[in-house]
């Protein structure tokens, strides 16, 4: 049995991984400090609780378990609280992939996928994105996840070490058999917050802004089932098992959402009242974020399942409930 070991494990994206991996027949370790993970969700495989700055325990990690590659998740991800604390973001997300990286060399460890994402990309020139479009982050959380990027390929050049980043747009759902699902302290998603207004649990959710320049004035994005981000990991290993390797996918179903129809399919599929209330833009926000995918779909032979936004929900929604 190949074992993989899988920083962020227990965290959201990671955890999904863990369970397609397991169906896949991959033995898992999942490593993961607890900051924002959850233990209950490491439901398959091992569990080492560990920091990704901490070179001993990673080395520790993988001469016990001797893994042939490394799913790479751990990372800091809230957008504002990075542009008010940079320095906490660039320390675990840029010196802790370089500190694994410099474990995996250590330990003679040379398949990675990253998790990488729609917001190195910045605002984007054109729509939809593909993967040699301009990368230009608009704050530290997208520019840490660039530097991972370009760490990687200069570790591919001079060291051979194979690669693949996935650059997920707005991952959403939960788990479709209702194991794990998104489970964020503070929560700053959409989708979540959305469910959350439904649920009586918040009184409301507030749209940042609905003067963008979309056709119902509210923000566009591309959001991709959960699951479906968690097969593209399946995929872009055994690519690297294969031998071969590609700087980067674009993970998306390459279909817009807005604030507003997000909205509207959460009343629809809770069948409850969600009251909004209209706020000022974020700052940062993109008016519009779509993927082109037709690398990942070509490639990789990725054919995400969940293709509309209310099958997506519904299954945030059944989480939610049960949560
Ligand atoms: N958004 C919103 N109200 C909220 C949270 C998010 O209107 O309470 C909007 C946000 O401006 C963006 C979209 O929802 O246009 C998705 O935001 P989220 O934070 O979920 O993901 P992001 O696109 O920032 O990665």
């Amino acid at each position: 049995m190949t074992t993989v070991l899988v920083t962020g494990g227990a965290g959201y994206i990671g955890s999904q991984t863990c369970k397609a991996l397991a169906a896949a027949g991959y033995s898992v370790v999942t490593y993961d400090s607890l900051v924002y993970g959850h233990e209950h969700a490491v439901k398959w495989g091992s569990f080492v609780r560990g920091d990704i700055l901490d070179r001993d325990r990673l080395i520790e990690t993988m001469k016990e378990h001797r893994p042939s590659a490394v799913l790479h998740f751990a990372a800091f991800a809230y957008v504002g609280e990075s542009v008010s604390e940079p320095e906490k973001y660039y320390r675990n997300n840029v010196l802790g992939s370089f500190t694994l990286l410099s474990a995996m060399r250590e330990c003679g460890i040379d398949k990675i996928v990253f998790s990488s994402t729609c917001a190195t990309y910045g605002i984007p020139d054109r729509i939809p994105i593909t993967e040699d479009a301009r990368q230009h982050p608009e704050n530290p959380y997208g520019s840490t996840k660039f530097l991972v990027e370009r760490m990687l390929a200069d570790y591919r050049s001079a060291y051979g070490l194979k690669s693949i980043a996935l650059r997920y747009f707005n991952a959403a759902g939960a788990d479709p058999d209702g194991e794990i699902g998104e489970d964020h302290e503070p929560e700053t998603h959409l989708i979540p917050l959305v469910l959350q207004a439904a649920g009586g649990t918040r009184p409301s959710i507030t749209v940042f802004g609905n003067d963008y320049d979309t056709p119902d004035g509210t923000c566009i994005r591309d959001y991709v089932h959960v699951a479906d981000i968690a097969e593209a990991h399946i995929l872009a290993l055994a690519k690297l098992e294969q031998g071969e390797h590609r700087p980067a996918y674009n993970l998306g179903t390459e279909r817009g959402t807005s604030v507003a129809e997000i909205i509207a399919a959460a009343r629809k599929v809770t069948g409850k009242p969600i009251s909004v209330v209209m706020g000022e833009r974020r700052s940062g926000d993109p008016a519009c974020l779509l993927a082109d995918s037709s690398l990942a779909r070509k490639e990789l032979g990725w054919r995400p399942r969940y293709r509309d936004i209310e099958g997506i929900i519904e299954t945030a929604w059944k989480w939610t409930e049960r949560s």
